[in-house]
């Protein structure tokens, strides 16, 4: 998506840019700048005269004052796993890589905190939690590259969420750089502050249009002494979401993840995806994950077990098992981990990642695939995803044999059928991954006017040269 040619950016600019960082942090060959500029789906293919890796808060500072004195575009990066093109220099804009800002300044197992830099993988940050035997509870399948700062600058949702919550949920501080430079400290650990506006959140979920997270105060909780992980078949979603109204009575808050996927998913996962066995004899149209967590050294067993007796029961539950050892529940959450990726193989995917109320996913499925085998017979809908947050990743396969170019041709078209019965249930076209350059034109149609109003007058207040990020999210 171009908005405008690309604007050379002047080599004595570009000088001056690099000696903020140094020569060595300031990369130009464009075969060293290829991690930076292209993406995982090589969706968005980019171009940039410079990625800048500043190392402290300073030099970041410096970096957006020479950007706003000289109105130069910056796109601020993170791990680079971002699926809407957020993170890509689509108009020639500068990179402002933020992942050798990567220090954990500090672990409070007492206050239940974590001061993460913006460049710390989540990865990372999961594992210094553990090791004061505390959790940091955001779980995507991404986490060995994508970091802290995306993580809050997308609101990143992920397999957990159903329990503790999107990205939102974790900061308790956050330290922003702004567009003009000033270095907003708000590095707060507390639970309770009420004095005045919550800055945070303007910057959470922002995609980096707004202010550059430096970093942030995490909030941790105590880690689950046991955790019991079951593979269920089941005949339906409207079976799966029954079973889910009986496991979260049972179980509340203990329910840390509950993921749906399709028969037609979990094969290509079995096909394509090294380790992946079937976790159950026969084969069964629909399939949940469910992982139960508790503080008790027992753990949730009994409840799992009894849970699924009474779903078999009900006609619910067509065949499930519980995970005996680590390694079986690995390999459990291994098949959902390697959904999207085995996909690849069935051909051209027309993606959406949205959510709509709980209750109303087994209708919308229904719905959606009508629409989506209306408009292009012999698509191949394989929906799965989060169905405790009822966000589905509502990919759509092209037909057996099609032309796998021409099928990605439609993707507008497709979208439009999707949406079309995503708005019907009151739903969002974007549940967790953004907006960023894949749904920024779509913006103004979902939005309240007033909301989408404030949302440029935001924009407008905090980056009135428009470097940082311009494009995205917002038409510029
Ligand atoms: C295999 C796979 C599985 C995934 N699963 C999930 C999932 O379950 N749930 C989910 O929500 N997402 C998922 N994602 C998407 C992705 O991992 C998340 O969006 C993640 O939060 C992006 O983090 P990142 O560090 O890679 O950010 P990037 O991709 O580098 O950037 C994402 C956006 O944030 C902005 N940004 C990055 N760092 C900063 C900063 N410090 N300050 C300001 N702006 C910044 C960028 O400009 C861009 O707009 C998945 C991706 C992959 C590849």
């Amino acid at each position: 998506m171009l908005d405008k040619p690309p604007a050379a950016i002047d080599q004595t600019l570009l000088a001056r840019f690099a000696a903020i960082v140094g020569e060595k942090y300031a990369i130009t060959d464009p075969a060293m700048q290829a991690p930076y500029v292209v993406e995982m789906r090589d969706m968005f293919p980019g171009h940039t005269p410079m990625v800048l890796r500043p190392a402290t808060v300073a030099e970041v500072a410096d970096i957006l004052k020479l950007a706003n004195a000289t109105a130069t575009p910056i796109v601020p990066q993170g791990g680079n796993t971002g699926l809407v093109g957020g993170q890509t220099p689509l108009n020639n804009e500068i990179v402002l890589s933020l992942n050798r800002l990567d220090r954990i300044r500090e672990v409070d197992p007492v206050s239940n905190t974590m001061t993460c830099e913006a460049g710390v993988t989540l990865q990372r940050a999961r594992e210094a939690a553990a090791a004061v035997n505390r959790l940091y509870p955001q779980l995507l399948p991404s986490e060995g590259t994508c970091t802290i700062g995306g993580n809050l600058s997308t609101n990143a949702g992920g397999t957990a969420a159903i329990a503790y919550g999107v990205s939102r949920s974790h900061v308790l501080g956050i330290e922003v750089v702004l567009a003009d430079g000033r270095i907003l400290k708000d590095l707060n650990k507390l639970k309770k502050d009420n004095t005045g506006y919550d800055l945070k959140n303007l910057f959470i979920g922002a995609e980096g249009t707004l202010g550059v997270i430096t970093a942030a105060v995490l909030r941790l909780v105590p880690r689950p002494r046991s955790i019991e992980t079951a593979f269920v078949g089941l005949p339906s979603p409207a079976a799966a979401l029954a079973l889910l109204t009986l496991v979260a009575d049972a179980a509340g808050g203990n329910v840390t993840s509950y993921e749906l996927m399709t028969r037609s998913a979990l094969e290509l996962a079995l096909r394509h995806a090294a380790g992946c066995r079937d976790p159950l004899a026969a084969p069964h149209p629909w399939y949940v994950l469910i992982e139960l967590s508790s503080q008790a050294k027992s753990g949730p067993r009994d409840v799992i077990e009894d849970l699924l007796a009474q779903g078999l029961k009900r006609g619910l539950v067509a065949d499930a098992t519980i995970a005996d050892s680590l390694d079986q529940a690995k390999m459990f959450w291994r098949i959902r981990e390697m959904l999207g990726e085995a996909q690849r193989h069935a051909g051209g995917s027309i993606k959406h990642d949205v959510s709509v109320p709980v209750a109303a996913v087994p209708e919308f499925l229904k719905e959606a695939d009508a629409a989506a085998t209306g408009l292009i017979p012999g698509a191949r809908p394989m929906p799965f995803g989060h169905l405790g947050d009822g966000n589905i990743h509502y990919n759509v396969i092209q037909p057996e044999g099609a032309d796998k170019a021409e099928f990605l041709k439609r993707w507008d078209d497709m979208n439009a059928a999707i949406f079309a019965v995503v708005k019907k249930y009151g739903g969002s076209i974007s549940a967790e991954h953004g907006v960023g350059a894949l749904k920024r034109d779509l913006l103004p149609s979902v939005k309240d006017p007033v909301s989408f109003e404030l949302m440029k007058s935001l924009k407008r207040m905090l980056d009135p040269k428009n470097i940082l990020n311009p494009g995205k999210m917002l038409a510029p």
